[in-house]
């Protein structure tokens, strides 16, 4: 498939079914045992990266661009905590459901700053660039890509997670179960780690800090890497 039309699938997905499912995994309501494993899986992984960000002690001095922002689930506890957060997301559905989460969660409206923007057309520049579990909706090349671009936007850190591609997650997605449910899903993508941290690596970042969120359904590779050549 053309990486043109994966993105436009993405994009229908998430302002359709996509959005619904999401929403709900990503919310507090009833939801099904396996899409309650991916909220504790996915609510993990958020809280590995603010706590790295808290233990830094100095969040209200940094500007944050979160690529690919969805509901707003890093955003809003970021904003909460002093940061200044730049939000962004290709689906416009997401986007407003984020607006709707963070004028309830924040007196003050105007930060996190929201954006429909797919994450390859963003520009500017930010102390940290963070984007979780967008890149699998996208192959390795594209994928690349957008790391490359992110770089190129991030003064002193970025922060990623993916699948990790492991022979044991292979075998899960051959048959099917990566992401299970009645609702329909996207395609997606493992990476492997190596590749990650070379295309890092070339564009002058080196790993800092790992983690890994593992549930039943619910896989990413967390690493943070922080910029050492301009
Ligand atoms: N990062 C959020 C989080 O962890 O809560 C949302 C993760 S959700 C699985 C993936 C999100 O990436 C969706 O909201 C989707 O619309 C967004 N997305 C996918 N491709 C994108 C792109 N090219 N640019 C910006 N956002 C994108």
């Amino acid at each position: 498939m053309k990486t043109a039309e994966d993105k436009t699938i993405v994009r229908e997905y998430f302002n359709s079914t996509g959005f619904d499912r999401w929403r709900r995994i990503y919310g507090d309501a009833e939801v099904n045992k396996v899409q309650l494993d991916i909220r504790t899986g996915h609510q993990q992984t958020v809280d590995h990266v603010i706590g790295w960000l808290e233990a830094d002690n100095n969040l209200p001095s940094l500007s944050i661009c979160d690529a690919g922002c969805g509901v707003g689930s890093l955003s809003i506890p970021l904003a909460t905590a002093g940061a200044k957060v730049y939000a962004s997301d290709i689906a416009a559905k997401m986007v407003s459901e984020a607006q709707d989460r963070a004028v309830m969660a924040l007196s003050n409206t105007a930060n996190p700053s929201f954006a429909v923007q797919d994450l390859e057309s963003l520009g500017g520049n930010y102390h940290t660039v963070i984007c979780l579990d967008v890149l699998i909706h996208y192959p390795q090349k594209k994928a690349d890509e957008m790391i490359s671009h992110l770089c190129s936007l991030a003064q002193s850190r970025i922060i990623l997670s993916f699948a990790p591609k492991t022979f044991f997650l292979t075998i899960l997605k051959k048959i099917g179960t990566f992401f299970p449910g009645p609702s329909k899903t996207t395609r997606a993508y493992l990476h492997s780690e190596a590749d990650i941290i070379k295309i890092l690596q070339k564009n002058g970042f080196s790993i800092e800090r790992t983690a890994m969120t593992r549930t039943n359904f619910y896989f990413s590779r967390l690493l943070e890497a922080t910029r050492t050549s301009v």
